[in-house]
């Protein structure tokens, strides 16, 4: 807390008088509520509360499963965003839903294929009371892969009223709706900030919810991969920049991604653990970087296969959930983009 804060909030504490506990000028429940309408009390509680002025909206999350569907499993993330959990090829993909302020419901990414769709997405939108025909206006792609984007073309039909948002200038499997991103931290939807977080792929961006700071990030944040996939990075330096790109951005409080990824999960809630996560991704890559030069520097000629299998013997113990495979495309990204050790 700031000294410049201290003065206001010691005499509205006195104003408040004997009655107010000792409990109350730190952590009373009310420093994250709405603004109180009553005026008797107006005054001494904004006081009270004036050094948490932006509580609200700086809130960890607290993911919370609320049923199953089949094999898939809908979450609650916070007030106004849901999470779908469709099973893919051993692992689960996720689809988002967003209830927004003005402009009804957005839906990000669309699992893999229409079977998802018409098997989990139509009934988590039952269970959520979204009319996807007419309640959803906005459906947004984190980028174009198959696990994210190969239900786009079944979803998109079923939601007549939504505009479809990319990075990608056309895709034309998304229907007669789509529409390019034209601007990095464009606002869609009224409430939900597009990111561009270019790295994985060129494609990729990230949705911030800005009302709470939550952001989905599909596979942006790649951190040491997931289950079969290590880490997978085509545009090395770009996905450097985007990690610290969000490392600086203050309006995030909360990430969330679409897959199970190493070592941290599906979630980073609190400000604190959105850094642990981002720092983690650039930790990720940045080893593999530097593993696959040292490497070089006895066996210059070696393939990424070779390279990949000392990495994973080298690495694997130390995470228990560390991927069995997969890391062979960054390598030869590596070797072909050769970016700078960190
Ligand atoms: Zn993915």
């Amino acid at each position: 807390m700031k000294y410049s804060k201290l003065l206001p909030l010691l005499l509205g504490l006195l104003l408040l008088g004997t009655s107010v506990s000792c409990t109350a000028g730190g952590n009373t429940p009310t420093e994250n509520t709405q603004p109180d309408t009553e005026k008797a009390t107006e005054e001494a509680k904004d006081t009270e509360t004036a050094p948490e002025t932006d509580a609200p909206a700086a809130q960890a999350f607290d993911p919370t499963l609320l049923r199953k569907i089949g094999k898939a499993e809908l979450l609650s993330l916070t007030p106004d965003m849901y999470m779908l959990r469709v099973p893919f090829s051993g692992i689960f993909t996720s689809v988002i839903f967003v209830r927004t302020t003005h402009d009804g419901w957005a839906i990000l990414d669309a699992a893999t294929t229409a079977e998802d769709i018409n098997e989990y997405v139509v009934k988590a939108a039952e269970a959520l009371e979204v009319d996807l025909a007419t309640d959803v206006k906005t459906i947004g792609l984190t980028h174009s892969h198959g696990d994210h984007a190969g239900g786009i073309p079944t979803l998109a039909a079923l939601c007549k009223s939504a505009t479809v948002y990319g990075l990608y200038p056309s895709n034309p499997s998304a229907g007669p709706n789509y529409k390019a991103v034209a601007t990095d931290g464009q606002i869609i939807a009224g409430d939900i900030r597009v990111i561009f977080l270019r790295g994985h792929d060129y494609d990729c961006c990230g949705f911030l919810d800005i009302r709470t700071g939550t952001m989905y990030t599909g596979d942006s944040c790649q951190l040491y991969g997931v289950s079969v996939w290590g880490t997978q990075v085509r545009y090395v330096q770009e996905y450097r920049a985007s990690m610290k790109k969000l490392l600086e951005n203050e309006e995030l409080n909360n990430i969330v991604t679409a897959h199970n990824n190493c070592p941290t999960g599906y979630f980073a809630a609190g400000k604190e653990e959105c850094k642990t996560l981002l720092n983690t991704c650039l930790e990720a890559i940045n080893d593999l970087v530097n593993y696959t030069y040292d490497y070089q520097v006895e066996r210059p000629n070696a393939s990424a296969e070779e390279i990949q299998r000392a990495y994973l013997a080298d690495r694997r113990d130390k995470m228990s959930n560390f991927p069995i495979n997969g890391f062979t495309t960054a390598i030869n990204v590596i070797l072909q983009q050769k970016p700078p050790r960190s």
